[in-house]
């Protein structure tokens, strides 16, 4: 039989969702919300080692999208910064944890005592940061990780430092090549020193440029697959493709918002002839906000790390459910603005999930309603996300 790429496949869980909701739609939520429960614990551990002055506090802030001036940043900027295992939450999502860990250098013991002591097992990989040549610690401490079966990768910090110097002093300055000679400097001398080993480019002031987004990339293929969303959505928006790709993941997971929707209290909106699960919409709505880094606290973080001004992001964000505190009210308003045409037209798109769920005939308007809203949501979330991207680039946000 010749492949149907838009036919949903009918997968394990989507068995054992089909399987509860024969018991009763009470039963298919509950599975639908046990999973989904899941996937907001995966827990993700990430250790940033390197010596003291490398960037690790910086490149730890950046990742969260925290300034240094924040009250919950890594501090920066001083020689003792780092001599012990300090944990930094990812700000949105708890279940993201970055360690800033000592050089080690600064713990003097050797690479196998080093990890015992940074209790290494909890970790999804090393990121190794150097703002120069990688030293011989960093190499003992690679080839250690690797005989504990950990994934490494080495970070070459503070690019916007070397690229700036260059330039004053190279009379036929050119970007490009200064940068595949640096790259090319550290992984021979991580060659020499018998690690071969691809080496990432990053500046932590400029996390959307060089190597952080082939790194990220790296990262989340290299993930097991249960984790990759987990990354996806911590990381900053550092290009429109990231955001393009946290807008598949969530919109993955939409036929079971939806049907969760099967068992949900339904408030009927006013003038259309349908009713919708409120808390749930809230709830996902949310979701889509955090993710896309559309909260007011994440837009306060972006101001402050871009210089660019609160009031200037907010002005190209078109979503009456961004930066705000949304609730039942907000989005009863939001949802009564929509039209019985709109409404309907998705319902088509969403209809196809009903079989592979097992959802109750009773509940179908229901699915296919929110299945409209937060397909909806989603799209003008994400649109928003790209302006205010691009807004906080200073690039052309017209289009
Ligand atoms: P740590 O001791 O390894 O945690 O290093 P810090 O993060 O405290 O950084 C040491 C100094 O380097 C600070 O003054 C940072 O502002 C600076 N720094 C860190 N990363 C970068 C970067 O990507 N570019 C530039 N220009 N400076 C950086």
């Amino acid at each position: 039989m010749a492949d149907q790429p838009d036919v949903p496949q009918n997968t394990e869980f989507e068995k054992e969702i089909q399987e509860a909701m024969k018991k009763g739609s009470a039963q298919g939520a509950a599975k639908i919300q046990e999973y989904l429960d899941q996937q907001d614990k995966i827990q993700l551990h990430i250790g940033i080692t390197g010596e003291a002055g490398a960037g690790k506090s910086t490149f730890v802030n950046a990742f969260r999208g925290v300034d240094h001036r924040d009250e919950g940043a890594a501090p920066t900027g001083c020689v003792e910064t780092t001599t012990v295992v300090t944990p930094y939450a990812h700000p949105n999502y708890p279940n993201v944890t970055l360690w800033d860990l000592p050089g080690i250098g600064t713990t003097k013991f050797p690479a196998d005592k080093y990890l015992k002591h940074v209790e290494f097992e909890k970790f999804d990989f090393f990121i190794i940061i150097s703002a120069t040549r990688f030293t011989e610690n960093d190499v003992k401490l690679a080839k250690e990780i690797q005989k504990m079966k950990k994934k490494f990768y080495f970070v070459r910090s503070k690019i916007d430092n070397d690229l700036n110097a260059a330039e004053r002093s190279q009379r036929d300055f050119n970007a490009e090549k200064t940068l595949a000679t640096m790259r090319e400097n550290c992984i021979q001398g991580l060659q020499e020193q018998g690690v071969p080993a691809t080496v990432f480019l990053v500046s932590s002031f400029y996390l959307h440029l060089h190597d952080f987004p082939l790194l990220q990339q790296t990262l989340e293929r290299q993930l097991p697959a249960h984790k990759r969303d987990t990354l996806l959505l911590a990381v900053p928006n550092i290009n429109l493709e990231i955001i393009n790709r946290k807008k598949k993941a969530f919109q993955a997971k939409i036929k079971y918002d939806a049907g969760l929707s099967a068992v949900g209290a339904a408030v009927p909106l006013p003038g259309l002839s349908i009713a919708v699960d409120l808390s749930l919409l809230v709830n996902v709505a949310i979701k889509y906000a955090v993710g896309f880094g559309l909260d007011k606290l994440s837009l306060e973080r972006l101001a402050a790390i871009s210089g660019v001004p609160l009031s200037d992001l907010m002005a190209v964000i078109k979503s009456p459910l961004a930066a705000v505190k949304i609730t039942r009210d907000l989005m009863l308003k939001v949802l009564t603005t929509f039209t019985i045409t709109s409404l309907s037209m998705m319902a088509e798109e969403g209809l196809k999930y009903i079989p592979f769920l097992g959802i109750p005939v009773a509940a179908i308007i229901s699915f296919t309603t929110t299945y409209k809203c937060l397909n909806m949501f989603l799209n003008t979330f994400a649109d928003d996300a790209q302006r205010v991207f691009k807004k906080a680039l200073g690039l052309d946000t017209s289009v």
